[in-house]
């Protein structure tokens, strides 16, 4: 099992360091030969504006599209707006994930926040029935998904932060930032 993490810009050591911790191979990509041998990829968060740029200027756009037509990717935050097909924007996304998502839709830097969440797929991991502590920065929301994804987390407010699409997975907010392992677990064993 070896699993990626996109280092061009963003939390990528954070998420490398928890999967060193779950005792998986990890390797940074920056250049495309670098996706060769993977299971999966994680696409940190950051500044989809930022990854979606350096990503086409190191020659990695359509070979990450390639990827995920194949293998896992999870993209967390930045790394799900680059997963989506529409952001509302005019950036470069890789269109993957067949879902339309609003940036920065709680507001600014300041309006960042920490809440709770139920996610019940987590259960599967035979792991306890704990909440999930979600770390919200600039984050986005999934404003709505096609008949192909399924919705994994909602807030109280019934806005989607959590869906998956075969072996892609996009979240709104940051596991990478908790000391909680059970996404990357679960994304492990989507990769598998
Ligand atoms: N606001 C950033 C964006 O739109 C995402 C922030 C994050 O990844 N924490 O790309």
């Amino acid at each position: 099992m070896k699993i990626g993490v996109l280092a061009l810009q963003g939390s990528f050591h954070e998420h490398q360091y928890i999967l060193e911790q779950l005792g998986v191979d990890t390797v940074q990509v920056r250049l495309p030969h670098q996706l060769d041998d993977l299971n999966g990829l994680i696409i940190p968060g950051g500044e989809s504006t930022t990854i979606g740029k350096l990503a086409v200027d190191f020659g990695l756009f359509e070979p990450l599209q390639r990827f995920g037509n194949k293998h896992a990717i999870w993209g967390t935050c930045a790394g799900s707006i680059f997963l989506s097909k529409d952001a509302h924007r005019n950036q470069p996304l890789l269109g993957l994930m067949d879902i339309q998502v609003e940036r920065n839709a709680f507001g600014r830097q300041v309006d960042s926040f920490e809440i709770d969440l139920d996610i019940p797929i987590l259960k599967t991991l035979n792991s306890q029935n704990l909440p999930f502590h979600g770390i919200f920065i600039r984050a986005p929301l999934i404003e709505s998904v096609g008949k192909d994804v399924d919705v994994l987390a909602k807030l109280a407010t019934g806005r989607i932060v959590a869906a998956q699409q075969g072996t892609l997975l996009a979240t709104s907010f940051h596991p990478e930032l908790t000391e909680d392992d059970r996404f990357h677990r679960y994304f492990l064993e989507v990769a598998q």
